[in-house]
């Protein structure tokens, strides 16, 4: 018996995240520098009773602890399971399937692959030889739902402020802006979320350590949240979950805080020491920075060799091959650059 499946799948590779077992693993821009203490603390005090009912639907509680994190009323916040989800969502609640969607390239590499589940065309826009967004290119592909990431993954480089507000103002629909590492740039957009058509989603996987937990939220226009959350359904948060990213965001700020400095501190002294091997990194305001580099893929397995695991990409558009190295604790980049060294040797 031939079982069913869905067509338009069958040449869609399963999505699997590396995750090779490493000492020292760089490679998902996770904070690394611990667990905020309210997470430690609910999760002594939870339970079991706790876990037998199902969450209050929409988890409530932790819209209102985003709406005062961000500073918005509780009606312009949706939350998922990790932003993955919340943007998943949105490009199901906004697009039918055969519609475009168009990206900066490089960007999140899993847009590509959410439009491709969601049946959507892919429109990926280069970014410009600065690294800012191509505005124009962008607004050429007539896509309803234009999707921005500042801080970019992989690239670590920004989208400039006039560039997202002209790109906001000359949409033909929604743009959503993903601002997953926001908390170590130095400028955020999330005001921009004020505007009708605009969506803006944040992680608790990055600056705030959770990323085992899954929690991710978008702020923005009532009338798009609600979309979003027809799309998504209303347990994507598991009660658990909820309990904790609500304490994390009412107590654990100042420590998110002193996290993502520590990890700024120790980007400029990564950078420094690259430099020192004549390596030369993109302008990053995340929490990795990315480093061009030929044959990149064959340094990262060597560095694996040396049970050290760092993110390569191959071919990126407009910037070859590169390595992509998350901030951590100094003893873990430490490690990191004596498997470079030996591995470039
Ligand atoms: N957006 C960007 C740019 C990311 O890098 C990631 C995680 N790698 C996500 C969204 C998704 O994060 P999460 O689902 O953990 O919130």
């Amino acid at each position: 018996m031939s079982l069913p499946s869905r067509a338009s799948y069958r040449d869609i590779p399963l999505y699997s995240p590396s995750k090779v077992k490493c000492g020292v693993d760089l490679s998902d821009n996770t904070n690394l520098f611990g667990m905020p203490p309210a997470a430690e603390r609910i999760l002594r005090e939870t339970v079991a009773s706790q876990v037998s009912r199902y969450p209050v639907g929409y988890a409530p509680e932790l819209k209102q602890a985003v709406a005062r994190y961000t500073g918005v009323d509780p009606s312009r916040v949706t939350t998922g399971c990790g932003s993955d989800d919340v943007i998943d969502s949105t490009l199901r609640a906004f697009l039918e399937p055969g519609e475009v969607i168009a990206f900066p390239d490089p960007t999140f590499v899993m847009m590509s692959y959410f439009a491709k589940v969601n049946g959507l065309r892919s429109a990926a826009v280069p970014l410009k030889a600065d690294l800012d967004i191509d505005v124009d290119g962008l607004l050429a592909t007539g896509a309803k739902l234009l999707y921005v990431c500042s801080p970019n993954n992989p690239t670590g480089t920004v989208a400039s402020r006039a560039a997202l507000e002209r790109l906001i103002d000359n949409a033909p629909g929604i743009v959503l802006l993903d601002e997953a590492y926001a908390e170590f740039a130095r400028e955020s957009h999330l005001d921009l979320a004020s505007r009708p058509n605009v969506l803006v989603t944040r992680t608790l996987s990055k600056a705030f350590g959770l990323a085992g937990l899954r929690v991710g939220y978008a702020v923005g226009n009532p009338t798009l949240i609600n979309e979003v959350e027809k799309a998504r359904g209303p347990y994507k948060v598991t009660g658990l979950s909820e309990r904790i990213a609500t304490a994390v965001l009412s107590e654990d700020v100042p420590w998110m805080k002193a996290r993502a400095e520590e990890a700024l501190a120790i980007r400029a002294r990564l950078v420094d020491e690259l430099g020192k091997l004549g390596l030369k990194t993109l302008p990053s305001e995340a929490n990795f920075v990315m480093v061009p580099l030929t044959g990149a893929p064959a340094v990262a397995e060597r560095m694996r060799q040396r049970d050290v695991n760092v993110r390569a990409f191959q071919g990126l558009k407009g910037i070859g091959d590169a390595l992509r190295i998350g901030c951590a604790p100094w003893n873990q980049i430490e490690a990191a650059l004596g498997a470079l060294r030996e591995t470039l040797r």
